[in-house]
């Protein structure tokens, strides 16, 4: 049972010390129970208390580890039911089915173990694939064994088969796919002895709880749920109410969980994939192997799963941009990641050289930084005498964005010397402005 604010209270030393960050024991206290701090943070909480205080302070999902030589995906330990009241912690990984029978297996698992993506700074890639054992599932393994280096997820129901395969992949961390209420005793005495995580489906969430806490009971804890649901409307409603009930410390439902995005066929694979993403999903398993189509959700995955209350920085400093000279402009921007990569993406593709300079607004944008005082003309003074801009160019000259062509007359104040320049509201105007108005 979760602990309620007061209760947690009684058991905390009461000295208001205030060394974890709060003003009173009884803060603390209500920020444990809503599972929005560390129990840790206190350093005075006696020995009993902690041992009562465990079960309010675990995060009410579970934390699933899948690895395997050299990689590793974390999938659970939520705490919140909307982001906006936290944070999400741990992406959901995305997976892509393949088939034992494949004759082409070895050829898809090279070109999807492949793919790379770039996103403002960050390189995203699948994290794993789920074979399907409609062949010879040990020779599969070793198949794709041998051509990734990302976790697996192996689909079978036969406990022999699933234990010799599972001997291949010594060491790593790897989910089963699936145990019901016929296999469930078989399942988890292969789980257990490979080390392995093991999903669990029923055909409702009542059938579902029963059945995990009889897994529980073969001394499973490494549970991932399959929550059924014949379409996106059944799924989102199961989803919603599995991490409500998870989250009011349900344990029996505590677990992350699965989703197959093509299971009503490949049309509306990227919709029940995108859905799963945003609502709770742990992993997402794909059919189509479609670079258009998994860089958006990897991106709309980046998105949900990045703390609110810490925008996506770049370090602040002078970027060089197509090996700049003494003549080139020196252009003035943000550190909010987007932002940056925004201006920088469209000079380097236009080629023209620049000096970018990247101020620290506490990873805000252009507007809202000014608009919060944290990207007015003192900080764009301190950047360029800190970062010695005076010092890389013999022509001083700087290029304000648009959206702050009101600072132009205050910067010119705090900069003497220099020529101030007002550029485009938006990156993509750069290039034109550059080439028109800086020769
Ligand atoms: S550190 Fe512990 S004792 Fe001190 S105020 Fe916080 S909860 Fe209370």
């Amino acid at each position: 049972m979760a602990l309620s604010g007061i209760q947690i209270y009684k058991m905390l030393p009461q000295t208001n010390c205030k060394e974890c960050g709060f003003p009173t024991c009884l803060a603390f206290a209500m920020k444990l129970a809503a599972k929005q701090v560390e129990l840790g943070t206190c350093p005075y909480v006696s020995e009993e208390s902690k041992k009562q205080l465990a079960e309010s302070a675990a995060p009410p999902i579970r934390l699933i580890t899948l690895k395997a030589n050299g990689t590793e995906l974390k999938v659970g330990n939520e705490v919140v039911m909307f982001r906006h009241e936290k944070t999400f912690y741990n992406k959901p990984g995305l997976f892509l089915r393949v088939k034992a029978s494949d004759p082409d297996l070895a050829k898809k698992i090279a070109a999807a173990n492949a793919y790379k993506v770039s996103y403002v700074g960050m390189e995203f890639t699948l994290d794993g694939f789920a074979i399907e054992a409609d062949g010879d599932l040990t020779a599969a393994v070793k198949t794709v064994r041998s051509a990734t280096r990302h976790p697996l997820i192996l689909i079978a129901n036969d406990a022999a088969l699933l234990d010799s395969s599972l001997s291949l992949l010594a060491g790593e961390g790897t989910l089963i796919y699936a145990a019901d209420s016929s296999n469930y005793e078989a399942l988890a005495e292969v789980a257990k002895k490979h080390k392995a995580a093991l999903v669990v489906k029923a055909d409702s969430l009542d059938d579902l709880a029963d059945l995990t806490q009889k897994v529980q009971t073969k001394g499973m804890e490494e549970i991932v749920l399959d929550l059924g649901g014949k379409n996106l409307g059944e799924w989102l409603m199961r989803s919603t109410q599995a991490r409500r009930l998870a989250l009011k410390n349900f344990k029996p439902l505590g677990y992350p969980t699965i989703f197959f995005a093509a299971q009503n066929g490949p049309a509306k694979e990227a919709v029940y994939a995108a859905q799963a993403i945003a609502k709770y999903a742990g992993f997402v398993v794909l059919d189509t192997f479609a670079p258009e189509m998994i860089y958006p959700l990897l991106v709309l995955r980046e998105n949900i799963y990045t703390d609110p209350q810490k925008p996506i920085q770049v370090q602040p400093g002078v970027y060089e941009i197509n090996s700049p000279k003494p003549e080139s402009p020196v252009l003035v921007t943000t550190n909010f990641s987007i932002t940056y990569f925004a201006v920088a993406n469209e000079v380097e593709g236009s080629g023209l050289p620049a000096w970018l300079v990247v101020t620290d607004a506490e990873g805000m944008s252009v507007l809202t930084a000014w608009a919060a005082g944290k990207f007015d003309a003192e900080r764009i003074a301190k950047a360029i005498k800190g970062f010695n801009v005076a010092d890389k160019v013999s022509r001083k000259r700087i290029v304000l964005p648009g959206h702050v062509a009101v600072l132009s007359g205050e910067v010119e104040e705090e900069l003497p010397g220099w020529e101030v320049r007002v550029g485009p509201r938006e990156a993509v105007d750069l290039p034109a402005f550059m080439k028109q108005a800086l020769n």
